[in-house]
């Protein structure tokens, strides 16, 4: 049998506790009083002002196993979702931490030693990155293949260790230099990848090959020096820091002997359950990940106290449920499917996130009242949008995705989702002049008070939208509860 989830997080936090690491809890998806990150993205974020010396804490050492959302925001995953083995909107980042306290050496070392000796991962499948210009780190890892019976020639050989340019423009821009967001710490990386097997299409990290699924990041060492100010000028932190993120669901594919992180015991489970209420047969129908992903993000995010509006993260949260629904209404569904996976999310990581199980009715409610509302509107929607795709069509135009969005509540990426299935595209500045010109139309009208919730700020973004307020308030004693 293989190593379950649960053990594979126990057994990183064990391991970190006998290096003298504190364990912290996960902490919510809403970043505390910070308006540079719209959801925790990463393990660091809860310690941020550690890094920056405003906090202090009664330890140096820290290991954590956090819940984290790229959806929106500097690190968005939102568009790879269905599309790459490897990426999620809501997982699981195991992560430690040194506040001033150990630097590269350790880090890496330890690094090294939880994977090939703890979790015993073979260590020829193993490939490590730096900062282009860090021969520190590049020494400790060549220190490190040494120890482990590599000789320096087959080091460069086989290019183990590979130092990652600032080829996206700039200094700073790198893949291996890691920042939480535009402004605030960051610093150089030193990540690992495992090679899943030549039978598997993509390239070792810098290769233009690089986005495949075959060579997968698993752990970012960062090593946090600096804060990076709103005009690009960086000063350093008070102290010299470590911050590692290592993905849970990438770690247990390996671990569970399979390739993509769909496969691993929970998304096996939550897989079956979407296809249970939908009635697909085909396990692995693309459509089935993208809802087991989103029921992940939107009961956590729920019980994490953000609900379907229509501005700020609620937008967000709006967006990911109403593309699952599309998802299922894909494999044929007619009628709300979705919020009945709670109870299998419930099951499956209730133990580890309290939280979540304390909630799971106040959760099932709110999707189900979401789902109710989109369901009305859906079919006439998906029928307007097919007939405006019809005839070689090859862009669906803005006014199009506009009214879509404006009189069926169709977010303006889930009709670019349906697209991107096509292989069509939508016209966004289309869409934005659409947008415009019914805002200006109100004005003239006197109809509409202008106010936050009206204010477009681009496709794409935390948005808008004139919405049936009396629905709203309908849900609104729901949300309040919570
Ligand atoms: P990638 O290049 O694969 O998108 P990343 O460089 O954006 O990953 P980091 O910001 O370095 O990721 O985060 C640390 C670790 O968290 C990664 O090495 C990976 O294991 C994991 N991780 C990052 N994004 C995701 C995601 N969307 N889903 C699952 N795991 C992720
Ligand atoms: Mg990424
Ligand atoms: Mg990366
Ligand atoms: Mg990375």
């Amino acid at each position: 049998s293989v190593i379950s989830v649960a053990d594979i997080r126990k057994t990183f936090l064990d391991f970190f506790a006998s290096k003298g690491h504190t364990v912290v809890a996960s902490s919510p998806l809403v970043p505390g009083n910070d308006p540079t990150l719209m959801f925790t993205n990463s393990g660091m974020v809860q310690f941020k002002d550690v890094f920056l010396g405003s906090d202090k804490r009664s330890y140096v050492r820290a290991a954590s196993v956090q819940a984290c959302l790229r959806a929106g925001g500097k690190h968005n995953d939102l568009e790879n979702v269905g599309y790459t083995a490897r990426h999620h909107t809501f997982f699981e980042m195991l992560g430690n931490w040194s506040f001033g306290d150990y630097f590269k050496r350790e880090s890496l070392q330890w690094a090294w030693e939880l994977l090939t000796e703890v979790y015993k991962l073979p260590a020829d499948k193993l490939y490590a990155t730096v900062y282009l210009e860090d021969d520190e780190a590049y020494g400790i890892w060549e220190d490190i293949f040494v120890k482990a019976g590599w000789t320096r020639e087959r080091i460069v050989q086989e290019t183990r260790i590979i130092r990652i340019g600032d080829n996206k423009g700039g200094r700073y821009k790198s893949d291996n230099f890691w920042m939480m967001a535009d402004t605030g710490p960051c610093g150089p990386c030193s990540e690992i990848f495992y090679d899943h097997g030549p039978h598997i299409p993509g390239g070792p990290p810098g290769s233009p090959e690089e986005d495949g699924d075959r060579f997968i990041e698993i752990w970012n060492n960062v090593f946090m020096q600096f804060n990076m100010h709103e005009d690009g000028s960086v000063t350093p932190l008070p102290a010299p820091c470590v911050d590692t993120g290592m993905g849970l669901e990438r770690l247990a594919a390996i671990l569970q002997h399979v390739h993509s992180n769909y496969e691993i015991d929970i998304f096996d489970a939550l897989i079956k359950a979407a296809a249970r209420e939908t009635g697909c047969t085909d396990l692995s129908n693309k459509s089935l990940r993208v809802i087991a992903d989103h029921i992940r993000a939107t009961a956590f995010l729920v019980s994490d106290g953000v609900v379907p509006s229509n501005e700020g993260r609620g937008y967000v949260q709006r967006r990911i449920v109403r593309r699952a629904i599309r998802h299922g209404y894909k494999l044929g569904k007619k009628s709300p499917f979705f919020h009945k996976l709670v109870p299998d999310l419930v099951e499956l990581m209730g133990a580890a996130y309290p939280n979540l199980a304390n909630q799971a009715d106040r959760i099932t409610d709110i999707l189900r009242i979401e789902e109710e509302r989109f369901f009305e509107t859906l079919q006439s929607g998906m029928q307007i949008l097919d007939a405006a795709l019809e005839g070689g069509v090859k862009v669906l135009p803005g006014e199009v995705a506009f009214k879509l969005h404006d009189t069926y509540g169709f977010p303006l990426d889930l009709s670019a989702d349906v697209c991107r299935e096509r292989d069509l595209s939508v016209d966004e500045a289309g869409f934005a002049v659409a947008m415009e010109k019914q805002k200006a139309q109100a004005r003239a009208a006197g109809k509409f008070k202008m106010d936050k919730a009206l204010d477009y700020s681009g496709a794409g973004n935390d948005f808008v939208g004139y919405e049936d307020l009396t629905a709203n308030a309908k849900v609104l004693a729901l949300y309040a509860d919570g």
